[in-house]
């Protein structure tokens, strides 16, 4: 017999999840070359050579025992101290081993910050379209969900609603830019609107209010477009960061948490967080996926491929007449659906084998995603039947 909590996500089943064993079962139909399959955020660029060669490396070289053994629950040090100073030089911020705990991906990285700030009942403020497991993590620690609607005009933060939003209770706020599942930035202009609206409301209440960037999608930005790094804005910032996307590692489950010596109470903040890593069950992050990304530290992430097919899908898109969101970062495109039952819309799609994910699973019905980080040739491929497509709601 399973517990209560679990009930509601046993019956819905992350509807992406379920789309992919969708996409499998039509590709064992069809082939795969007439599977135009949009739905899951899974790299379509392997990863560099150099992640192959520093695991060979390691594994040839290194004393098994510290390879392969415990070490402090935040990590390896030298590890982190690493990754700091990589930080420094990119960002010109001052961290130093000390602000880094290594975590199972941002995935574990948020749960491990949620765990660590926010007692039950206290509420957490995501902006819509929003990573729906933000739900199910903030549930995890017994706080509320707090939602911002969407501003579908920029798909900027809705900031004069946000203000509004803010109460004695609220813990902290997610933002993610890159974002998933619009490709928006958020401009600097917007970052900084933000926190001074949350250092007016830490004031108003006397309170901590966390602001958590969750930044899978860091390195992903086109047009030489910048992902503000938001520690240098507001102090009680936490960055979460995952290798995932930018090193094509999103199986090994390897990322890190990033807390300021400029956040409120750092030190014991710090402290709570390598004990909730600890006890949330996952101990510490991977040991050998750590020193391979300290080998690997100033790896660029390999954009173009990313870009070429942005610009193809963007193109073709709106050029059958479908209206969509102009991605700057991240590898999703967010398109308007000509009717406003987006699920119907998908539906409709998938009579030509065209898989993309409702927006009412990013809490913004009316839209719907397509993860472009798929082959060049399956976006190519897939326009002819995008145009069936667009015909039949010409037609009405
Ligand atoms: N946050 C966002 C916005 C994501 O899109 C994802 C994964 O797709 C994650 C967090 C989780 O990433 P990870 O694989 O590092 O746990």
């Amino acid at each position: 017999m399973i517990a209560e909590k679990m009930k509601p996500f046993v019956r819905n089943n992350s509807a992406i999840r379920v789309m992919f064993e969708e996409g499998n079962r039509l590709k064992k139909l069809y082939g795969a070359e007439n599977v135009f399959d949009f739905s899951l955020g899974n790299p379509s660029v392997p990863a560099p050579d150099s992640i192959r060669e520093a695991i060979l490396e390691l594994v040839n070289s290194e004393d098994p025992l510290v390879l392969h053994g415990y070490m402090s629950n935040a990590g390896f040090e030298d590890v982190r101290e690493t990754i700091a100073q990589s930080l420094n030089r990119r960002f010109q911020t001052s961290f130093h081993a000390r602000n880094l705990i290594m975590t199972v991906g941002a995935g574990s990285a948020l749960n491990v910050i949620l765990k660590t700030i926010v007692n039950p009942g206290e509420e957490v403020v995501v902006f819509a379209p929003y990573f729906l497991e933000y739900g199910a993590y903030i549930r995890n620690y017994d706080g509320i969900l707090v939602e911002v609607s969407p501003d579908t005009r920029t798909f900027q933060p809705n900031l004069a609603e946000f203000a509004g939003k803010i109460t004695a209770k609220t813990r902290a706020v997610i933002v993610n830019t890159p974002h998933n599942p619009t490709g928006i930035i958020y401009s600097e202009e917007t970052i900084i609107e933000l926190c001074r609206i949350l250092t007016e409301k830490q004031k108003e209440f006397g309170s901590v209010i966390y602001l958590i960037s969750d930044e899978p999608y860091r390195e992903l930005a086109y047009d030489g477009v910048q992902v503000p790094f938001l520690t240098k804005y507001y102090a009680n910032t936490v960055v979460g960061y995952s290798y995932s996307k930018s090193l094509s590692l999103p199986g090994e489950r390897i990322g890190y948490l990033a807390i300021p010596d400029e956040a409120d109470q750092s030190e014991e903040l710090i402290t709570a967080a390598a004990i909730a890593n600890r006890i949330s069950g996952c101990v510490n992050a991977p040991s050998l996926m750590q020193k391979v990304i300290a080998k690997c530290v100033d790896e660029a992430c390999d954009v173009e491929a990313y870009d070429r097919n942005r610009k193809a899908l963007y193109q073709g898109l709106t050029e059958l007449g479908f209206e969509c969101v102009r991605p700057q970062g991240a590898f999703y495109l967010f398109m308007k659906s000509p009717v406003p039952d987006e699920k119907a819309f998908c539906e409709a799609a998938r009579k030509y084998n065209i898989l993309m994910v409702p927006g009412s699973s990013f809490a913004c019905p009316g839209y719907v995603r397509l993860a472009y980080c798929v082959s060049y040739d399956t976006i190519i491929h897939s326009l002819p039947w995008f145009a069936k497509l667009a015909e039949e709601y010409r037609k009405g």
